[in-house]
């Protein structure tokens, strides 16, 4: 079976084709420009092709509501001429497929849970710490919607010690965690790209704070069975077995069982699928679409 694959990113988009083990057997990138210019190019990129589905992760924050007029747009984002754009109903309609949208994070998360390092498993957080911070998050086997989308990256923070802007950098909350953790607030605050900082400056410290803050928020909320931690910042291996630390500590003995107890080095991980956790995600939606048909 020929499926497609988008990664919708405020940078690029990455469009690929695979097959229904969710391997990829071809990929071209587009950058993320203004949507009368960007959806053609990628409209051209599938067709032809003989897709059979489409399945999207996209940034946010997006209409998921099956039952609304605007299912499949893009809503309130930042990135001017995306805003209320009908993403799902526009690459569906013209290609003629079915196709299936999440977050780009619910999407790596699926494909975490089903192929990477949460397999067997029926619960699965994931985050990814990069440019922004976003989470999706599976729950006894389903992707979580609710309302609109699980915010992660927004979730508020207590002050870090040590952190010379405790405020924070986020245009809505100042300090949440994505106003406290992400790449471009780590240079904010230490006036250095986050690649530049050695392993034992104090940016890392007050970065895995907030980072294990997360963890412990997750841990109480959603009780999953495995935190994937992702994105350009995760690059830097050195902060697992501190956020592991950090997580135990702030947890306080409280939460009880030997997943987090004797197992955190396998609880809190890189994603078992890299950097293809996002193409292998939509990958899977594809195939969901394609059954579902
Ligand atoms: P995006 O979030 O835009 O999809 P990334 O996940 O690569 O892309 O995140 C980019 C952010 O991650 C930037 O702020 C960058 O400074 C940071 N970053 C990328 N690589 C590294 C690295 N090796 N170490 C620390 N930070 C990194
Ligand atoms: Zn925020």
């Amino acid at each position: 079976m020929v499926l497609g694959a988008l990664e919708a990113g405020g940078t690029k988009m990455v469009c690929s084709i695979g097959n229904e083990r969710a391997q990829v057997l071809d990929k071209q990138s587009f950058p993320t420009r203004a949507p009368e210019e960007t959806v053609p190019q990628m409209i051209e990129y599938y067709r032809g092709k003989g897709i059979e589905a489409l399945g999207i992760g996209s940034f946010g924050p997006l209409d998921l509501n099956k039952q609304s007029e605007t299912y499949g747009y893009i809503t309130s984002t930042p990135k001017t001429g995306w805003i209320n754009y009908p993403l799902l109903p526009a690459l569906s309609g013209a290609l003629s497929v079915p196709a299936e949208l999440d977050t780009d994070v619910n999407a790596a998360a699926l494909a975490e849970v089903s192929m990477g390092a949460a397999k067997g498993l029926r619960s699965c957080l994931y985050v990814t710490v990069g440019t922004g911070i976003g989470g999706g998050l599976i729950v006894e086997g389903n992707l979580v919607h609710g309302l609109v989308h699980p915010e992660f990256g927004h979730m508020l923070m207590r002050a870090a010690a040590g952190d010379p802007a405790p405020d924070g950098f986020c245009p809505y909350h100042k300090g949440c965690l994505e106003g406290c953790a992400s790449g471009p607030a780590i240079e904010k605050r230490w006036g250095k790209s986050a690649k530049e900082l050695a392993p034992d400056h104090p940016a890392w410290t007050v970065e895995c704070e907030y980072l294990a803050q997360m963890c412990v928020n997750a841990i109480v909320s959603f009780s999953p069975e495995c935190i994937v931690l992702g994105g350009g910042v995760m690059q830097q291996e050195h902060l697992f077995p501190r956020i592991r630390k950090r997580t135990l500590e702030l947890l306080g003995g409280y939460v009880r069982t030997p997943r987090i107890e004797r197992e955190i080095d396998s609880y809190i991980v890189s994603p078992g699928l890299g950097v293809n956790s996002g193409v292998t995600g939509a990958l899977l939606l594809a195939l969901r679409a394609a059954q579902a048909k």
